[in-house]
């Protein structure tokens, strides 16, 4: 019996067609600002998210890390989301990296208000750290893949803008907000000073994320990607799976929102099981009552249905659909975690 891996919609491989565009791509030396095939992607995806400018780099996190440096520096806060990637998965980084001190916020399913925003705020004075940024995730990971409002994104960079905050948006999975919500990548980037975006999740490349914003600060963000690492050279190999992915794996996140959607239905249809949010996207949490969710999904992976705990309560079970598992196949899932659950 073939795995069916719902762990993360980072499991997937690159298709024939990629591998072929990889293949084909040109390539240059990065470093030196010369693989076209890198300067293609990064214009692709700056006009994509409205943004002067934009610069691939290895993984989300370093996106991410690069934007928290280019932000804040020694003593300065950053408020955020208590359960989002860049305060709570990212190894304690801004405060390593760049000595920076991260605040994390109680947010509804990651979302988090303007106004409890605005509270956190501290006034001038010298005991107190200074806030330079704000960072908030679209969609939300640890909020069960939520997608945020327009209208909540646009009040966060009202606040930002009317305060001289700077905002950085985590889009490892915006793509997944777009498709569900309709609204264009770059509304939601457009009062963001910079927004991060990942190929290796959704979008099914192997590697890969780029760092959006104002010119200026993505000539900084070059400095900060070499001094962590991640100048590569002949990357255009990688760009062009991201090109790849950006002209075929867009419009079809949809089917992994559909194939949640199918997840959580007929999960949520089984007694005992308990769904606690709707499926925004791509990600299902389920709450297995009465047991654990370690031991849950050791049995689970012994009938074939690879899935992780989620961790934020002790019966809760996290599933992600990518393109390596289409609904047919998370149909074929649900078949097997129902023979766990009445064997
Ligand atoms: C996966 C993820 C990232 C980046 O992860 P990498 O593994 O470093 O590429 C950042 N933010 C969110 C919300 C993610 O889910």
């Amino acid at each position: 019996m073939k795995p069916i891996d719902l762990r993360s919609d980072t499991v997937t491989r690159p298709s024939a067609g990629m591998r072929e565009a990889m293949a084909r791509a040109e390539v240059g030396d990065d470093v030196y600002g010369e693989d076209p095939t890198v300067n293609a992607l990064e214009a692709r995806v700056a006009d994509l998210l409205g943004k002067e400018a934009a610069l691939f780099v290895p993984t989300g996190t370093m996106a991410n890390q690069i934007a928290m440096g280019l932000l804040a520096g020694k003593g300065d806060e950053v408020l955020l989301e208590q359960g989002s990637h860049v305060f709570a998965f990212e190894g304690g980084a801004i405060a390593a990296l760049w000595g920076a001190q991260p605040r994390g916020l109680p947010g509804e399913r990651g979302i988090l208000a303007a106004a409890a925003l605005e509270a956190a705020l501290r006034p001038e004075n010298d005991h107190y750290p200074r806030t330079r940024a704000i960072s908030i995730e679209n969609t939300h990971n640890r909020g069960g893949g939520a997608v945020w409002p327009l209208a909540a994104v646009r009040a966060v960079a009202d606040l930002a803008a009317r305060r001289g905050l700077a905002l950085h948006m985590d889009g490892a999975r915006l793509l997944n907000a777009v498709v569900a919500s309709g609204t264009p990548a770059r509304d939601y980037a457009a009062g963001c000073t910079t927004v991060s975006l990942c190929l290796s999740k959704g979008l099914g490349a192997p590697a890969g994320s780029l760092l959006a914003g104002p010119r200026d600060l993505v000539r900084e963000g070059r400095r900060l990607r070499k001094r962590l690492g991640g100048g590569m050279r002949q990357s255009g190999v990688l760009a062009a799976a991201g090109l790849w992915a950006l002209d075929h794996n867009v419009d079809r996140l949809r089917e992994d929102h559909e194939g949640a959607r199918l997840l959580a239905r007929r999960l949520g249809d089984l007694p005992g099981v308990e769904i606690p949010f709707p499926a925004d996207t791509n990600l299902v949490f389920a709450a297995f009552r009465g047991r654990v969710a370690t031991d849950l999904v050791a049995r689970f992976l012994a009938a074939g249905v690879l899935c992780n705990p989620e961790g934020s309560r002790p019966d809760l079970v996290r599933f992600v659909t990518h393109l390596d598992a289409p609904p047919p196949l998370v149909d074929e899932a649900v078949g097997r975690m129902i023979a766990v659950l009445r064997g």
